[in-house]
């Protein structure tokens, strides 16, 4: 059942504190992009998250962004935060973290990575199966796709036992 869980549930991106990154022996984060730092397709960064960013940096955290999306909507976006990237990243497969961790200045275990997003069937089976901690976000835009629909709808049991437990 933990496969399906987080490490921690949050509402927003710019909720993960240092004190929090600190308490888990953080060292590098790994940053969805759709829903977690801007809406669906968008360029406009969540209000606060690129300052949010550029803190943790200054901080000595490394980020990276991971995600499942073009080239095309990945790149521009990732240049507004200064931050590398991996885009079609196949996620919840662990390829596209084990490319970013891989492309880390300094080294660090697994286990000193945070995958954050907000998806449990992308994002966080996909830090479970690497042995990477994970932060569960709320998604703001709800999508109207079938498909999303049904994921957010198995999502759901999760979410709550996320919440209950662990925030
Ligand atoms: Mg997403």
């Amino acid at each position: 059942m933990s496969f399906f869980l987080p490490t921690v549930a949050l509402k927003r991106v710019t909720d993960i504190s240092e004190e929090l990154l600190n308490s888990l022996g953080i060292r590098a984060v790994f940053l969805d992009v759709d829903n977690t730092l801007s809406t669906h397709g968008s360029q406009s960064p969540f209000e606060g998250s690129v300052a949010w960013a550029q803190n943790l940096v200054e901080q000595g955290f490394q980020l990276f962004i991971i995600s499942n999306n073009f080239k095309e909507r990945v790149e521009p976006f990732a240049a507004q935060f200064q931050l590398p990237f991996v885009h079609f990243a196949a996620k919840p497969l662990p390829w596209g973290y084990l490319k970013a961790k891989k492309g880390l200045r300094n080294q660090v275990k697994n286990s000193q990575c945070l995958v954050v997003g907000d998806q449990i069937f992308t994002d966080i089976i996909g830090a479970n199966l690497c042995g990477m901690k994970s932060v569960l976000l709320e998604p703001i835009q709800l999508e109207n796709t079938a498909s999303f629909r049904l994921r957010r709808k198995w999502e759901r049991r999760f979410r709550k036992k996320a919440k209950m437990g662990r925030s």
